[in-house]
């Protein structure tokens, strides 16, 4: 495997988002030599779509993601607010030219305990949304998360699940897989080759750390945690994966409290040796 030189990595904008805006990001992830970037759309709202989309291009950077659409369940049913939202996102990563866009699809709604039922609101909701994604070329990925977050984010949540939706919903729709939510899963390999190159549309590293101390904002640093993310890109890229690796890293205790430049400079360090 090529090593995950800086120009293979795409920043997650989460991963400094208690120290950067947007246009900080990109002027950083340029200045580190990062090959691309991945927004998510509250910092894309702050700087607008046409401004960031501008700035990404002159700034030489790919997008491989914009986090998130989804949500489907928020309302209890797909209103029209939640798909509207959704439509957005879909334009929103046409006009950014980004690779896809990645669907956290929604947990249990509020009060609710019918789990079988979230999951058919997300499939109705990603179907139509699909078919929107089509027409403006965008690539649509489904995010698994950890089952850990299947009340209140996610209720897909294994590689399997995912690619079940994406058998019965066709072309246009694919994974996002992040090694955070899905590193545990025995099936992993075998459905990482099911994917195949198709259907593989980004790759999102950290790292799990021994103890968690929380389930939300304590993601590690790369060779920081028990993840084989050299294996885990292996798998990915043996299927003919060339997308960029990119790096999401929600860290309140240590990474967020740090100066973004040093944050920058220890991600290429640790892709350099880890991934
Ligand atoms: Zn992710």
């Amino acid at each position: 495997m090529k090593p995950v030189t800086a120009d293979r990595i795409s920043l997650n904008t989460a991963t400094v988002k208690a120290q950067w805006g947007l246009a900080e990001c990109i002027e950083g992830a340029a200045r580190h030599g990062f090959g691309g970037i991945s927004p998510w759309r509250d910092v894309l709202a702050e700087m607008g779509t046409t401004a960031a989309a501008r700035a990404i291009r002159d700034a030489g950077l790919a997008v491989s993601g914009l986090c998130r659409g989804g949500w489907y369940t928020a309302e209890g049913a797909l209103t029209q607010a939640v798909m509207d939202d959704n439509r957005r996102a879909v334009d929103e990563a046409a006009e950014l030219g980004a690779a896809c866009l990645v669907m956290v699809v929604g947990g249990l709604s509020e009060g609710s305990k019918d789990l079988p039922a979230a999951r058919a609101i997300v499939a109705e909701g990603l179907a139509r949304t699909l078919e929107h994604a089509r027409g403006a070329g965008v690539p649509i990925a489904i995010e698994p998360l950890h089952p850990m977050y299947a009340a209140d984010r996610a209720c897909v949540n294994t590689t399997a699940q995912a690619l079940d939706l994406c058998d019965a919903l066709g072309e246009g729709i694919g994974l996002a897989l992040d090694a955070y939510h899905v590193w545990w899963d025995p099936e992993l390999a075998a459905q990482i080759a099911r994917a195949g190159r198709e259907r593989l549309l980004a790759f999102h590293v950290c790292d799990w750390l021994v103890p968690t101390r929380d389930l939300l904002t304590d993601r590690g640093m790369m060779g920081d945690g028990v993840v084989d993310l050299k294996g885990f890109r292996g798998m990915v890229e043996a299927q003919g994966f060339e997308g960029l690796v990119e790096v999401e890293i929600f860290s309140a205790r240590d990474w967020w409290a740090r100066d973004a430049d040093e944050v920058l400079a220890t991600v290429a360090a640790r892709c350099l040796e880890h991934c």
